[in-house]
């Protein structure tokens, strides 16, 4: 209980540090892990905490890992902290802080208040947003997109998730539910999805997807074999990757068209396989649109999700300070 009476003298010496000074944790809440950081207003990582998600015990015990990665990085800094911001898997009322959906990965998690549970066990103000959302404003903040106002981020992961930013703003959509960009239609009729459609982006770009691509060219492969067959010249795998290849620039060119981006960060697992197939990327790209068309590589990683959870709460903070 200690931990707690010492959180609410640390919330007051963060709020009488002010805004300019103050530092905050940001926190990327996922099915596998539970990162945490505690983050100056510059973007400087001061201690990462981390854990792994325990979603076999459910959703209290997913909330009380975070009160503990929370803790942890508290008990190694004695500064102020003003704010923890929360970028977590599933949809997101931002206004509410409350998960609108959520899959099985993370279990009874939908319908979780986190704003005002985490701020009744920490007593800190908290702000929450989406997982791929929070990436994207770290990725503007401090990686790939510092020099955007107008960019999408799309990460190549288990599924395909977006993130819409405008002017330096997110484009959430009224129910949360903007920037689905894994669930763009891209072939009708194509291969079901999970969201109950068919020919789903995801269903072509994923790292699921290409783990699939792989095992119909040998069942005992995955994507990371499909690379390395790549490398060594084997044509099967080049036929795989090249149509890989074309589905996400047909995607890109209407995410260009819809948009009108600066910028298009790509992130995600996928993305450590790049170098063979990124050159492949521009030549489609420039062969099937006549616009100037950016993408560029994230390159926070996965600390990205973190700062920019990080950002969340600055921003959010800073706003209601005022
Ligand atoms: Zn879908």
């Amino acid at each position: 209980m200690s931990g707690r009476d010492d959180s609410r003298v640390e919330a007051q010496e963060g709020a009488a540090a002010g805004k300019d000074g103050m530092h905050v944790i940001g926190m990327d809440v996922g099915g596998t892990n539970i990162k945490a950081g505690i983050i100056s207003p510059d973007g400087a990582i001061i201690g990462l905490a981390q854990a792994a998600t325990p979603v076999n015990q459910g959703k209290e015990a997913i909330l009380a890992c975070m009160e503990e990665v929370v803790g942890q990085l508290r008990n190694d800094y004695r500064g102020g902290i003003g704010a923890l911001g929360i970028g977590s898997a599933g949809r997101i009322d931002r206004q509410t802080g409350t998960v609108l959906y959520a899959t099985d990965n993370l279990p009874g998690w939908m319908g979780t208040p986190l704003k005002s549970v985490m701020e009744a066990r920490l007593s800190l103000p908290v702000f929450v947003d989406n997982d791929v959302n929070a990436a994207a404003l770290g990725e503007g903040w401090l990686g790939a997109g510092r020099d955007a106002r107008h960019y999408v981020l799309l990460t190549l992961g288990t599924g395909v998730g977006g993130a819409l930013v405008h002017d330096g703003k997110l484009i959430a959509g009224p129910r949360g539910g903007a920037g689905e960009i894994g669930h763009m239609i891209l072939h009708p009729g194509g291969k079901a999805c999970n969201c109950g459609q068919s020919g789903c982006l995801e269903q072509y770009a994923s790292g699921t997807a290409l783990n699939r691509s792989a095992k119909l060219v040998d069942s005992g492969w995955d994507s990371r074999e499909l690379m390395r067959q790549l490398e060594l010249g084997h044509e099967q795998s080049r036929v795989v990757i090249s149509r890989f290849v074309s589905d996400l620039a047909t995607g890109l060119v209407s995410l260009q068209n819809l948009y009108d981006p600066e910028l298009i960060i790509i992130g995600g697992g996928i993305m450590d396989t790049h170098r063979l197939w990124w050159r492949d990327l521009l030549a489609r790209l420039g062969s099937c649109t006549e616009q100037a068309l950016s993408v560029r590589p994230a390159v926070l990683g996965n600390e990205a999700g973190l700062l920019g959870a990080a950002r969340l709460a600055l921003d959010e903070w800073n706003a209601g300070w005022s």
